[in-house]
């Protein structure tokens, strides 16, 4: 089918000048030059793109000439593979010469690519028929592959032979899953069926590439959707999703299998316009009751439980974390979520104060959208909890509105301070400060020097120095 066929006009206006006037220059110099992939996609869909790439029939040196005659700075970042990175002030463009991709023996990186001429070369190398649009200068599109229609039909559609295309690079699979993450749309039947079937081979792919698309799909607006589609493909990487499909909980707490609770979970977690969800609380979401299965016993009254669960489950995620090589703030603060969502401290001052110093505040901020979330994909009666935990909510809130500390170095005195009370140096001085800690937690002294000073004096009594 001819390229013309499929032409359309959209208000050329959508491209900024910054990226207009190169895609000029290139074709001042005879070649053709359009923005090409996720840029207008997100144009057709009426999105803001957040970057934008140039596909052109220059090949790297010439480009590279057309560059320098302009006067615009740029720099090779693989001319091997055909792309030069212009660099501008508005931004970076990549400008990559129309090719075809050779075999892939890694199935990662093909281990060579052919440069061409025409677009209907370089729109087979493209992963799906939304990624393989091309707009010129003038606004108008050039979709041989129909990915407009499939934008109006919010369909996930490979382009070519589906088996095939994710044979050459298993990380399509994932980008695909990601995809119907971020714009709900649905995964057309042979491209998921293929997904699935070439599914195995993501073992062949890094851990770092593999955690940028799950990071990507659990932060999606429509993660949920997506995960359910894909739970089968995600076994791959994470077994328990596959075991937690269908696992019936037999408990009045819920009313749906683990992985169905688990997709509500991550539902209730906030998304943001413009910013996803939180990554860690999304991340936590999935992990939190991955270990259920491990920990399910049943008593005489068919009524199963799960003790012990979220430390199973923080296992879980601390192992899939580490192998996918997530940075280790992250699987540290994962791990730490998924192993607190299930503990709810008494409603008083003292031990909400207690729980709150025992962990880094960026915990203490999100454990509660996390149960509060966690709290309300329960059935009915599991709703109970909210109460409980909107009382210790509103403590920790008046604990920080009336400038209580959390940290030992937060108190109004400091180890020198008990030195100059008389106290010897040593090992002593620490310790009388961690019992302060715990004696103004309990609230037998406040953070004042005198308070405290006063109180120290009496633990040196009882350690004899
Ligand atoms: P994003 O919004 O995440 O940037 P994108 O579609 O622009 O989405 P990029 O990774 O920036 O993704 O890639 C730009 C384009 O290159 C894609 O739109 C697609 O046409 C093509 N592409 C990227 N990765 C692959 C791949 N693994 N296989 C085939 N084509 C790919
Ligand atoms: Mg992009």
């Amino acid at each position: 089918m001819s390229i013309d066929n499929r032409e359309r006009t959209i208000p050329a206006n959508r491209i900024p000048d910054y990226v207009k006037k190169i895609l000029k220059q290139i074709c001042y110099s005879g070649y053709s030059a359009y923005v090409a992939g996720g840029a207008v996609r997100d144009i057709v869909l009426g999105r803001n793109p957040h970057d934008y790439d140039i596909a052109t029939s220059a090949r790297p040196e010439d480009t590279v000439a057309v560059l320098k005659g302009a006067g615009i700075d740029y720099f090779d970042t693989g001319a091997k593979h055909g792309t030069i990175t212009a660099i501008t002030p508005e931004g970076n463009i990549e400008i990559t010469t129309f090719r075809e991709d050779g075999a892939y023996s890694d199935l990662r990186r093909p281990d060579e690519v052919v440069f061409k001429t025409t677009i209907e070369d370089d729109v087979r190398r493209r992963d799906f028929t939304i990624n393989a649009m091309y707009m010129d200068s003038d606004g108008r599109i050039f979709d041989p592959e129909g990915g407009i229609g499939d934008c109006g039909d919010h369909l996930i559609r490979a382009v070519g032979e589906p088996g095939k295309r994710f044979g050459e690079d298993a990380l399509r699979i994932l980008r695909g899953l990601r995809f119907s993450s971020t714009f709900g749309f649905d995964i057309e039947k042979n491209t998921l069926r293929a997904m699935e079937k070439c599914a195995g081979e993501l073992s062949d792919i890094s851990g770092e590439r593999i955690a940028s698309e799950l990071t990507g799909i659990v932060t999606g607006k429509y993660a949920p959707q997506a995960i359910r589609t894909g739970w089968k493909i995600l076994s791959v990487i994470i077994p328990e999703i596959g075991i937690c499909h269908g696992f019936d909980q037999k408990s009045h707490y819920h009313d749906q299998d683990v992985l169905e609770h688990t997709l509500s979970v991550l539902n209730n977690i906030p998304y943001i316009e413009g910013r996803g969800r939180d990554p860690e609380l999304a991340l936590a979401a999935l992990f939190h009751d991955l270990g259920k299965p491990e920990c399910f016993v049943m008593d005489q009254n068919g009524v199963g439980h799960m003790k012990g669960h979220p430390r199973v489950s923080s296992k879980i995620a601390e192992r899939v974390l580490n192998e996918l090589k997530y940075p280790r703030q992250i699987i540290r603060n994962v791990y730490l979520l998924v192993n607190l969502h299930d503990t709810y401290v008494n409603a008083d001052r003292t031990a909400v104060h207690r729980f709150m110093s025992e962990y880094p505040e960026e915990i203490m901020d999100k454990l509660p959208i996390l149960q509060r979330a966690d709290i309300l994909a329960h059935s009915h009666l599991g709703q109970k909890r909210l109460e409980h935990l909107q009382a210790i909510t509103d403590i920790s809130k008046e604990l920080k509105d009336s400038g209580a500390v959390f940290k030992i170095k937060d108190l109004k005195i400091d180890g020198n301070d008990i030195i100059e009370s008389g106290v010897p140096k040593g090992p002593v001085v620490g310790e009388i400060l961690s019992e302060l800690f715990e004696r103004y937690i309990d609230g037998k002294c406040s953070n004042t020097k005198a308070s405290l000073i006063n109180e120290a004096r009496k633990i040196a009594s009882t350690k004899c120095v």
